[in-house]
């Protein structure tokens, strides 16, 4: 099962003439296309107005305020009516960032010296404001760090948009708790340089953006680009780092949602209850295809729908949990593998642990493949008991149900898993019944293990 995720393109200028007699139809073909979230920057004034109406009228577009740095020179005329309508946007929750601000010194439509005052204007009045900025560098790395440096990053943080940089220019970004946003140039021929900018951003703080009506991916170059175009840049990412293109869609947006603190309808459940437990729907995603997955049959389990449209942050889970003493256990599961999103799982699980819950966690038991490391030496204080999903007695049958992504790495690695849990939390496996596994022959294996076999039906 693919999961139904949406995307966010976190830069189009939809404020664009070009854009003036099919808006509607273009948001149309992009909620079509999974792009569920679009920020509109402002260049000036009358595009931040535009970008805020559309914004009023769309459901799940965010506006963004800002003189871009080819009008740098206009700022002592705009300055207070863009801080008004910066400052209303961002109490009504249409605006969430400022922007688009920046240096451009390739095309050095305003003067250098104007272009870097309205820079230090637009990230003091993001520190103002406790909003994100984003920015917009061409061939000025130097002087967008200095004043960067000058000024602070703000607390919201922010995004480099459109990165054309090299790979110091992403460490750097990266290093000051920026963002890092790709855009349809990543479907050319990239230089080296350029490319090792977007390998070496790790996808948590990677977006990815269209920049429309400029720059549409290949295979649409040379079209005006749309943000139903922004797949095209998620599965070139994807195929770039050699990911599945699902974790792009998860991960960007969830991202994307963070950095400019968009609340999302989840459209499944993110959390749901069932005998005194409180089950905590992380994620679609999984490493494993089990051929009894109930993901494959159904959209949920005890009446609720799981299918997730987007993954809930650390915080949005604490807050969907209330007060974890009220169940037996909050079980950390998803309608996927959780400990794709393990440190996720950590910050909600200190959170709601610190509050009284009692922590479970349900998994495949290949974490070591997931994260490349040993989350059970985390488990002490953080996670009272493990459910491992063990579903055979040997690898040929275990690799028959399971089909693990790793192939024949993750038998060995969740026996692994298995003993290293149970020495430090309490720990069982579990079985799915199914006609080709003898239950008893289970129960034996498990117990050489040293744990307890639960078995579901
Ligand atoms: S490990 Fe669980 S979520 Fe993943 S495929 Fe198997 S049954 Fe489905
Ligand atoms: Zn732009």
């Amino acid at each position: 099962m693919e999961p139904d995720y949406i995307l966010c393109d976190s830069h189009a200028h939809l404020t664009d003439n070009s854009f003036a007699n099919d808006l509607d139809d273009v948001l149309k073909r992009a909620r079509e296309a999974q792009v569920g979230i679009i920020v509109v920057p402002g260049n000036d004034i009358s595009t931040s107005e535009r970008a805020i109406q559309i914004a009023k009228e769309h459901e799940g577009i965010y506006a963004a305020v800002g003189l871009h740095p080819h009008d740098a020179r206009l700022l002592e005329l705009e300055r207070n009516t863009l801080e008004h309508i910066a400052r209303v946007g961002a109490n009504d929750g249409t605006v969430v960032a400022v922007g688009e601000t920046g240096l451009d010194y390739y095309y050095n439509l305003s003067s250098r010296e104007d272009q870097l005052a309205a820079f230090r204007w637009h990230v003091g009045l993001a520190h103002e404001l406790d909003l994100p900025v984003i920015i917009h560098s061409r061939k000025a790395e130097e002087d967008i760090k200095s004043v960067i440096k000058l000024v602070g990053v703000p607390t919201a943080s922010g995004v480099l948009h459109c990165f054309s940089g090299d790979k110091d220019f992403a460490l750097w970004g990266i290093d000051n708790g920026l963002q890092v946003s790709f855009s349809g140039t990543i479907t050319f021929n990239m230089t080296a340089d350029a490319e090792s900018g977007t390998k070496i951003t790790p996808l948590r703080k990677t977006l990815i953006e269209t920049d429309s009506p400029y720059l549409a991916p290949v295979p649409k170059r040379g079209k005006r680009n749309e943000p139903a175009y922004l797949p095209f840049t998620a599965e070139k990412l994807a195929a770039d780092r050699d990911i599945h293109v699902d974790d792009v869609y998860a991960e960007t947006t969830l991202t994307a949602r963070e950095l400019f603190q968009i609340p999302v309808d989840f459209g499944g459940a993110i959390i749901y209850e069932i005998g005194g437990n409180l089950y905590v729907n992380l994620t679609n995603r999984c490493t494993n295809r089990c051929v009894f997955c109930i993901r494959e049959f159904s959209d949920g389990v005890g009446g609720y729908d799981l299918r997730l449209r987007a993954e809930p942050t650390a915080t949005e889970i604490v807050e969907a949990v209330g007060d974890p003493s009220r169940y037996d256990e909050i079980v950390f599961c998803g309608y996927g593998e959780p400990t794709i999103r393990w440190e996720t799982v950590k910050e909600a699980a200190r959170a709601i642990k610190k509050a009284g819950g009692y922590i479970r966690l349900n998994t495949n038991g290949l974490s070591a493949q997931i994260t490349d490391t040993d989350i059970t030496k985390g488990f002490p204080g953080l996670v009272d008991e493990v459910s491992v999903s063990l579903n055979a007695p040997d690898a040929g049958l275990y690799y028959e149900l399971c089909r693990p992504e790793f192939g024949d790495k993750a038998w060995p690695a969740v026996l692994d898993f298995v003993q290293k849990a149970r020495a430090i939390v309490k720990t069982r496996v579990s079985m799915v019944r199914h006609p080709t596994v003898d239950e008893e022959v289970v129960r034996r294996f498990a117990e050489d293990l040293g744990v307890p076999l639960k078995v579901r039906g």
